[in-house]
């Protein structure tokens, strides 16, 4: 097959970014083709079955499982609550079960939340509001940045002082102070801060289980402070800080509205297309070959895979700069988590969860351990050992949303960090099921009357992340966040503001700035820089 610039656009990946992009491309008049490997649209924010032989409409979110940050803009522009989109507040926000058997919760409800901690940590009350509030200002002043350009600082000329403006805007009422905590953020260490400001070990659990997540790096790494920062960005259709929802229909139900939006809007979405190569002349794009070998012509092209996928499987090394190459290649993915989703004949009875806890209040709990546990969880497997014990995120969703199971039964998906993406020893394919047994016998240390309840499971490896979601060594974000990958930074410096040395090819997905997570933002910033380019 060869269509001569049948399509305006293409975009590369059906993902949530890739979804958002090619909406407001559509919605421009653009004659826009999205082509996606998988035979479902979402990327990693997808709702699937887990064992359609043994558990057949179990379904749960696959991947990606609370929307935290998901922006209003974009749930607005394009009508997602009337495509089906429903989203229940988290409520706790978190929950730790913590091994002498207690249950801690952090509520959104600033009373219920004192009361809490009269009761886990009275020493540090005031600490905790205090820190909250700091957070939650300096938070604020990064919120603009997420959906805009990110300040680039190679620009010369009027170009220059405008970005200085631009970035000076944002910061003129800060204060000496308060630039001096920014910075302590985003590059001190989580540990480090908590071990400072609080003395109650139960409420470092629970700080923690918030803040490192998917994270390369212990807690007592420079810069993962960070996160403190970033769970505290708004999301949600009413714009909260530090919003986190449970998807009702699963994670899928987001990506399916912006497919049904972007239908409506004119875009064509093909699954099952690989795309296998961009196809460039004279650095400029012409449009992209499939794995089927047919050729698809376009001369604007928008690759929602990551950064190391798009320059390096899709384009030939003489297609692109050494130098740009380079430092493609020197994006730190090596993704350091995976996921175990379990369908259950019944409610894990988890040990110390409040008798007047509810249905939905029981639907969180996180087997989270000590600061100095979780650093050394991570040195362990940044060494490339299996790791002793595991981290462990569970979401019972069907306590939330039974049109996820048949009668009688339970999903329960479990997010799980540390673990190395090279083992040092055997392989990924050898060691799924003992990943799987562990994370079982973790939750049922916690929950015992699971170990009996198992119905079917699926593993997620970092391999198998990688593999099913086409996630460059299984990196969740498409590149870890930290301070070296942000900002001007990412995907690489110079190249930041989603077009890329080859004319006409963008970038869209998680891999650019503003990052990871189920937000939108990079598909909505590169949207805005392909529409204005084309003025
Ligand atoms: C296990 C896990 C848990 C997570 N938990 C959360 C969470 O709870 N909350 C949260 O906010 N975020 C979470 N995340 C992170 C979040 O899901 C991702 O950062 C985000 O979804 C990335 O979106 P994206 O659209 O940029 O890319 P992706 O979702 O990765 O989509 C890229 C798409 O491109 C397709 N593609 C790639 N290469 C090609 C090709 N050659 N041809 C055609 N198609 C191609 C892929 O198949 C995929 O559909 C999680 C991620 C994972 C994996």
């Amino acid at each position: 097959m060869r269509t001569e610039n049948a399509y305006d656009a293409i975009v590369i990946g059906a993902g949530h970014n890739g979804l958002t992009t090619a909406a407001y491309l559509g919605r421009a008049g653009l004659r826009t083709l999205v082509l996606e490997r998988r035979e479902i649209v979402g990327g990693c924010a997808v709702t699937e079955e887990i064992d359609a032989a043994r558990a057949p409409g179990c379904k749960v979110s696959t991947a990606s499982y609370i929307a935290s940050m998901l922006r209003p803009e974009i749930i607005r522009d394009l009508k997602l609550a009337d495509y089906g989109l429903r989203m229940v507040a988290c409520d706790p926000l978190v929950q730790a079960a913590l091994p002498d058997g207690q249950v801690v919760s952090w509520w959104a409800d600033e009373a219920r939340m004192r009361a809490e901690l009269e009761r886990i940590a009275p020493n540090d009350v005031d600490a905790f509001f205090a820190v909250q509030t700091e957070l939650q200002q300096l938070a604020a002043y990064l919120q603009p940045f997420f959906m805009e350009s990110p300040p680039d600082p190679t620009r010369r000329g009027l170009g220059r002082l405008v970005e200085l403006l631009r970035i000076g805007r944002r910061f003129r009422r800060m204060q000496g102070k308060e630039m001096a905590s920014l910075l302590r953020f985003l590059t001190g260490s989580l540990g480090e801060f908590l071990d400072q400001h609080f003395t109650s070990e139960a409420l470092k659990r629970l700080i923690l289980a918030n803040s490192l997540y998917g994270k390369h790096g212990g807690p007592y790494q420079p810069g993962t402070a960070m996160g403190l920062l970033f769970h505290l960005l708004s999301g949600g259709e009413d714009e909260q800080q530090g919003f986190m929802g449970h998807v009702i229909g699963g994670m899928g139900s987001i990506t399916e509205a912006m497919a049904a939006f972007c239908r409506d809007n004119g875009v064509q979405i093909v699954t099952g297309k690989p795309v296998a190569r961009i196809n460039q002349e004279n650095g400029r794009v012409r449009g992209v070959t499939l794995q089927d070998g047919s050729t698809i012509e376009a001369s604007l092209v928008v690759s929602n895979a990551d950064p190391r996928h798009t320059f390096l499987s899709l384009l030939d090394e003489a297609d692109l700069d050494s130098d740009f190459r380079q430092e493609i290649a020197n994006i730190k993915m090596a993704g350091p988590c995976g996921k175990v989703n379990f369908v259950l004949s019944e409610e894990p009875r988890v040990k110390g969860m409040p008798k007047t806890h509810d249905e939905g209040q029981r639907s969180l709990f996180t087997l989270v351990p000590s600061l100095q546990e979780a650093e050394d969880i991570y040195n362990s497997a940044n060494r490339g050992e299996f790791p002793q014990e595991l981290w462990v995120d569970c979401v019972l969703a069907s306590n939330v949303d039974k049109s996820l199971v048949t009668d009688g039964h339970h999903v329960l998906t479990c997010f799980v960090q540390y673990l190395p993406y090279r083992l040092n020893s055997g392989d990924w394919n050898s060691e799924r099921d003992r990943l799987g047994d562990r994370v079982l016998e973790r939750i049922g240390r916690y929950a015992p009357n699971v170990l009996n309840a198992v119905i079917a499971r699926r593993v997620y490896t970092p391999l198998d992340l990688e593999q099913t979601f086409g996630i460059t060594e299984g990196n969740i974000f498409h590149g870890d966040i930290n301070m070296a990958q942000l900002f001007f930074m990412r995907p690489v410096p110079g190249w930041a503001d989603y077009a890329t040395p080859i004319q006409g090819l963008y970038l869209c997905g998680a891999g650019t700035h503003p990052g990871g997570g189920v937000t939108g933002a990079p598909g909505f910033n590169a949207a805005r820089r392909i529409l204005a380019d084309r003025r």
